[in-house]
């Protein structure tokens, strides 16, 4: 039997073709029909291109449904999907495809320009452009016009529990995105257990608000959706107003903390706009307690607050039945081993380690059939990050209480995570060291009311350097994307070292907290992930 997670999609799909799948913001319905023809299409427009087993389709393109039959077509046909942030500029767009050499190249319509100049120069062989407008309208791009000469049948092609399916990049401490490698069995499992956990419905409508290239809008919602044969209203981005809009004919919605916070602060928001709900489901980033509390005094719901990341997808979940507890992550996952590893020093994975006792701090390490295959082209790197008895160091920090509830406390490895978006201070860095008059930068995330951190670079200048705050952002808004510009610049006179030369971003955290109430949101809002 073919472990192809499509094939799993599809032997869930209803019964009647001609229910609807997914409605989009502007009222455009596309049945579970559409959706089979339509991935068909793309599948055998890829098939037709002779690409070698394993080949990678890269795809940078705004959110439509489109996007996410792009996805389907991509699994259909046995490549691997390959979705970048759509914030990623022409420096980062050139790492991928350098590392990911993809044989196909998806992008948006204006992107084209410097994405060819990029692609070309590295060997892609296929460049194709796919704009959000949808439905296959003219001038929607050039994937689907050169789909709509393919047939609508295709024989999806088979695939083992272990081949590869997605490759989902996250940043590395070292400023170098690593790819994370996702089998179809990895997430075909996840996505199995999570349907029974949150006790997906027959009924289910899920508002659909997160972007479709990270882990929380792919593969947590989206395959939630399509595992369920369940509705979903699709949302180009995430606003208050229009989510508020949509939620009474919802029944589920997911979202970064980021997302709670700002229909908290929505008037229109309230019991009457949750009435049809059944389940809030938070992750991405910690979800502080205050607004874990408002939001129940506000609508009866409690948020149920779950913890993956990229290269294990979910690890742990309030439960759907019993006790959802704020400032915790909830319980492991059925399947999923989830254990706690006194910090040595050096990782805490030596065979001297301890494992913790509830109420203790440790490492975080995973075990179960949802963990990645390895980073891709890094076996060095994949061996590092697993034990010898088979467990991932996700690189978290955090403890149980005393009924096994997880709490996340730190990340060992200093990564910021700003309205949801991994940032990670070494990449930020040297980026700003690059600039002229800079002697060297510290780059630290700060508490956030509304992006949980604030991405905040503390700057050492040159003597006679006449570089100022707004300088370093608008050079830094040219080079990398928004969500990464720090929200805040500072000038000190030095950096604080300990004894062994390392930056004690400890300190510099502590001393710059008291400047987070004058922390302002980016221009672009809500960054989501
Ligand atoms: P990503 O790979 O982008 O999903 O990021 C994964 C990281 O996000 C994890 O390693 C955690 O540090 C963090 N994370 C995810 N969910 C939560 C949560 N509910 N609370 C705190 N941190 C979280």
């Amino acid at each position: 039997m073919t472990a192809n997670l499509y094939a799993l999609f599809a032997s869930r799909f209803p019964a009647d073709k001609t229910a609807c799948c997914i409605e989009t913001q502007d009222g455009q319905y596309y049945t579970w029909g559409d959706i089979e023809r339509a991935s068909a299409r793309i599948a055998n427009l890829f098939s037709s291109l002779d690409l070698p087993s394993g080949a990678r389709i890269a795809v940078q393109v705004e959110k439509s449904a489109e996007a996410l039959i792009l996805y389907l077509a991509t699994l259909r046909a046995g490549f691997v999907y390959l979705p970048l942030n759509t914030a990623y500029r022409a420096a980062e767009i050139a790492y991928f495809i350098g590392d990911a050499e993809p044989a196909v190249f998806v992008c948006s319509p204006q992107n084209f320009g410097w994405v060819a100049q990029i692609a070309f120069k590295a060997g892609t062989r296929h460049l194709f452009t796919l704009d959000e407008s949808g439905n296959g309208r003219r001038n929607s791009g050039s994937l689907l016009a050169r789909a709509m000469h393919h047939p609508d049948q295709f024989e999806t092609v088979e695939k083992q529990a272990d081949d590869l399916a997605v490759i989902l990049y996250t940043s590395g401490t070292t400023g170098r995105s690593k790819g994370a490698m996702l089998s179809h069995g990895n997430i075909a499992s996840n996505a199995q257990v999570l349907q029974q956990y949150w006790h997906w419905q027959a009924d289910d409508v899920l508002l659909h608000a997160l972007p479709l290239f990270h882990i929380h809008g792919l593969l947590v919602a989206a395959n939630g959706a399509l595992l369920n044969g369940s509705k979903m209203i699709f949302l180009p981005k995430f606003e208050a107003k229009e989510v508020c809009r949509q939620l009474p004919r919802s029944t589920i919605f997911m979202g970064v903390p980021t997302y709670y916070v700002r229909l908290l602060a929505s008037s229109e928001f309230d019991r009457n706009t949750c009435r049809n709900m059944r389940l809030f489901v938070s992750g991405s980033a910690p979800l502080l307690a205050d607004t874990f509390a408002e939001f129940a005094e506000r609508t009866g719901h409690t948020i149920l607050e779950r913890y993956g990341m990229s290269e294990t997808a979910m690890l742990t979940s309030n439960p759907y039945a019993r006790e959802r507890r704020g400032g915790t992550v909830g319980l492991p996952l059925p399947g999923v081993s989830v254990r706690l590893i006194k910090s040595d020093g050096d990782g805490g994975d030596t065979a001297c380690s301890t494992a913790c006792e509830a109420g203790e701090i440790g490492n975080i390490q995973v075990k179960g059939p949802n963990v990645f295959q390895g980073y891709w082209r890094m076996p060095e790197k994949t061996a590092e990050e697993f034990t010898a008895d088979g467990y991932f160091k996700t690189g978290d920090v955090g403890k149980f209480d005393s009924e096994g509830y997880l709490a996340i406390v730190g990340r060992s490895k200093d990564l910021i995570i700003s309205g949801g978006y991994n940032v990670y201070p070494k990449e930020i860095e040297s980026v700003i060291d690059e600039i002229d008059g800079v002697l060297e930068s510290a780059v630290i995330g700060i508490p956030h009311v509304d992006f949980g951190e604030a991405v905040t670079a503390v700057i050492v200048k040159r003597p006679e350097a006449k570089l100022t705050t707004a300088d370093v952002i608008a050079l830094m808004k040219t080079s990398i994307a928004n969500f990464k510009v720090p929200k805040q610049v500072f000038f000190a006179e030095e950096l604080p070292r300990n004894t062994m030369g390392k930056v004690q971003k400890n300190v510099l955290r502590e001393h710059y907290a008291t400047y987070a109430a004058l922390a302002t949101p980016a221009a672009g809002g809500v960054t989501p992930s």
